[in-house]
């Protein structure tokens, strides 16, 4: 028993090393990776179901690493987060975004309101809303197409302080939208604590609509509860006609999912915005 151990802690010690020394490289490479424009945007339409129309776009980041390939966001922006890289990279996403959607606008593409997301990280920042307001002011952008989506994954770190800066941003007259709905925290009752627009029903309960009827109670009830509490709603991860059918009966209009389009690359994004016909 003493050796499996003793045995049992050199192992864990060993990982932990390895794990640290895997940590150092990360870091490097995102730093450089942040200076060599490795990080790209892809861009996924949300859609009026009612009209077929696009309502607005999502931007997501991907990593173009070197070595490694084509990296989705769940790969490095946790690590980003804990090495508190995500305060440059947000701002590059941010940056980005904004000024590409400006771009599109001055070349008479109709694209909405552009959804940007926030990492509770950032929104710990105590000058989040500022900087915020800055890189909007610097674009010359109009904070009324613009939105931040948030988790509730925020309400773990310091409420006051992300609560402050969501309402200085709101007040600025962006649109804030709570991401994940329904599967972090305390959802209830910081719904009336926060200034919210939007809540974004998680993928997860739409997947398996109307299959589930769990999926189909909590869809129901999230979509019911929005309107009472004057929100907009946005289901996310919509796959079927089927979902889609159930989500405008239920009086959810605002969806996003592989049925209307994947995000894609800015050309490619571009590309769908001039060729898509609403239904
Ligand atoms: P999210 O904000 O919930 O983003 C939606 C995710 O669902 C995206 O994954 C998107 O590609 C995927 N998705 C969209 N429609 C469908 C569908 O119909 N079916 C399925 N199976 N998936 C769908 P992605 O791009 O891998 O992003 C994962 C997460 O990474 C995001 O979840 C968000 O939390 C985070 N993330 C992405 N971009 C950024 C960013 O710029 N900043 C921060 N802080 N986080 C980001
Ligand atoms: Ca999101
Ligand atoms: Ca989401
Ligand atoms: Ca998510």
């Amino acid at each position: 028993a003493k050796d499996a151990g003793r045995c049992g802690y050199a192992f864990y010690r060993e990982e932990l090393t390895s794990v640290a020394f895997e940590r150092v490289l990360l870091e490097s490479s995102m730093r450089h990776g942040l200076d060599r424009q490795e990080f790209v945007l892809n861009y996924q339409p949300q859609i009026d179901m009612r009209t077929g129309k696009i309502h607005g776009v999502e931007v997501l980041v991907r990593w173009e690493h070197p070595d490694m390939g084509l990296l989705g966001p769940m790969k490095f922006i946790p690590a980003a987060e804990e090495l508190g890289l995500i305060i440059p990279l947000g701002e590059w996403i941010l940056r980005t975004a904004l000024s590409r959607a400006k771009a599109w606008c001055e070349q008479g593409h109709h694209c909405g309101v552009i959804s940007v997301n926030a990492s509770a990280v950032e929104l710990q920042q105590r000058n989040y809303a500022d900087r915020v307001i800055a890189v909007l002011d610097e674009i010359g952008f109009d904070p009324k197409f613009f939105e931040l989506e948030v988790t509730e994954g925020l309400f773990l770190g310091e409420f006051e302080l992300a609560a402050k800066s969501l309402r200085r941003l709101q007040d600025y007259g962006v649109a804030i939208a709570i991401d994940d709905f329904g599967t972090g925290y305390s959802s209830l009752s910081y719904l009336k604590r926060l200034p919210i627009d939007r809540l974004k029903i998680d993928r997860s309960f739409v997947q398996d609509i109307p299959g589930d009827e769990n999926d189909v109670a909590i869809t129901r009830a999230v979509i019911s509860m929005a309107a009472s509490l004057q929100l907009k709603v946005t289901a996310e991860g919509v796959e079927t006609e089927v979902q889609r059918d159930f989500l405008l009966g239920e009086g959810c209009d605002i969806a996003q999912g592989y049925l209307f389009a994947r995000p894609m690359p800015e050309q490619e994004f571009l590309f769908w915005l001039e060729n898509h016909t609403p239904l």
